[in-house]
């Protein structure tokens, strides 16, 4: 585990890719900023395994950041893809696979009547604020500190200072009359969303929440609070939109709004809806849904939006989730592997919590035993994730590149992968503590 691996071919290939992308690649996470290294270049994947530019064989937690549900390269998806490559890649026009994955969809689904397919969870969810605003005629959104809803610019907001402040843009190049429509307030605090209503009547279209915050950790919310959200949003007139972009399928096939019994005014997903292709989407009722163009005066379009490639690719993914007991299974399985870690963790007397559900989990360097706050996280404990990161890494185990991101465990994972993967986290946490 002390020993590092070799990243020769990644480092050169990385310096390459410095010529032609912005910090070399097209995603900043992926540039490893925040842990050891050069950046893995990966050259495959196949079941619970990728392969790096120098021949490293990793078991693999971050799945694609959550879409690869069944693992790399599943016989069943790669076979319906390679099927439709015979028949053409992108018509522009409707196909009968379209309604193939909408009905898959939307007759296993009890919290949506209506949905439109997009391209990525960032356009699903810039997609469903225009609904929102369209359908209530109001501005005004509601996020929450600690929630990631893609880079559209109405969502690249944090919170100013004071417990209800408009939002102050994260990112250069968000106009600051764009961050003023955007209400920033911390999670799991009831107070700040009565205070929200109070200073702003009638102005709030939406309020939107990731299903299970799990992009800045994983910020486990009681169910008493998403309820008091449904609540309060329903009293004011505002929507509640669950951004399930990685809670849809993944703690269920109706996701988080089941998890909970909570219905919201509408639901976007991303990732595992596409398996593994670039496929997001939007859902409500077809009273909200009607307001959608071309019924609508909401306008929204898209030149690949329903493409067939990515829709056999979820097809093939959805109806092996739709199978009975596949969610009970993979949640069983994370249960024993964290459950293994923790006794581990107990006996060490180590300072760092697992915090899971469904099959994500999240290792925070602390000893709160309840995190459901952004600012509950000590970014100095990050120092801690990059030292595991590296000795994962070691010793062939894949993790995301950052200690505010989460893992996934696919059910291509095996019993012997898990418990290879449990002896390397024990090593690597020892060299954490030592
Ligand atoms: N919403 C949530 C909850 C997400 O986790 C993400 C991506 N991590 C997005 C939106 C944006 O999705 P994409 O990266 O596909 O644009």
């Amino acid at each position: 585990a002390h020993q590092d691996i070799s990243r020769v071919t990644s480092a050169k290939l990385f310096e390459k890719a410095k010529k032609f992308f912005p910090g070399g690649v097209n995603s900043p996470v992926r540039a490893f900023k925040s842990v050891y290294g050069t950046p893995l270049f990966i050259e495959r994947g196949d079941q619970a395994y990728v392969w790096d530019a120098d021949g490293n064989k990793f078991i693999d937690f971050c799945c694609s950041w959550g879409p690869l549900i069944l693992g790399h390269n599943n016989g069943a998806i790669r076979e319906a893809v390679a099927a439709q490559l015979d028949k053409g890649l992108s018509f522009g026009a409707p196909t009968r696979l379209e309604n193939e994955l909408a009905e898959l969809i939307l007759s296993n689904n009890s919290y949506i009547e209506k949905i439109r397919f997009v391209s990525s969870g960032t356009e699903a969810v810039m997609s469903a604020i225009r609904l929102a605003r369209g359908y209530t005629k109001r501005d005004k959104i509601v996020k929450f500190e600690g929630c990631y809803h893609g880079h559209s610019d109405s969502l690249l907001v944090k919170a100013g200072s004071g417990l209800v402040t408009f939002g102050e843009t994260s990112s250069a190049g968000v106009p600051q009359s764009f961050a003023e429509e955007t209400i920033v307030i911390a999670l799991d605090d009831k107070k700040a969303v009565e205070e929200v209503f109070l200073r702003f009547p009638n102005q709030i279209a939406a309020v939107i929440i990731e299903g299970i915050p799990a992009n800045n950790g994983l910020l486990l919310q009681d169910k008493a609070y998403m309820a008091f959200l449904r609540t309060m949003t329903e009293k004011h007139g505002s929507l509640l939109i669950f951004d399930e972009v990685i809670t849809g399928f993944r703690v269920g096939f109706q996701g988080a709004a089941h998890h909970y019994g909570i219905k919201p005014d509408i639901i976007t997903y991303g990732k595992i809806i596409g398996g593994g292709m670039p496929v997001g989407a939007y859902g409500a009722s077809k009273e909200i849904m009607a307001h959608i163009s071309p019924d609508g005066g909401v306008y929204q379009a898209g030149t690949l939006s329903g493409n067939p490639i990515a829709m056999v690719a979820g097809i093939a993914t959805l109806s092996q989730l739709a199978s009975p007991g596949f969610y009970e299974k993979q949640e069983q399985t994370t249960k024993a592997f964290v459950q293994t870690l923790k006794s581990y963790i107990a006996d060490k007397h180590y300072d760092v919590q697992i915090f899971t559900v469904g099959s994500i989990f999240w290792f925070a360097f602390t000893t709160q035993q309840r995190i459901s706050r952004a600012d509950q996280i000590d970014p100095q404990s990050m120092e801690k994730y990059k030292v595991m990161h590296r000795a994962l890494l070691n010793q062939g185990v894949y993790f995301g590149p950052s200690g505010y991101e989460v893992g996934f465990i696919s059910s291509a994972h095996t019993n012997e992968d898990l418990e290879t993967t449990i002896q390397a986290i024990k090593q690597a946490l020892d060299i954490v503590f030592q």
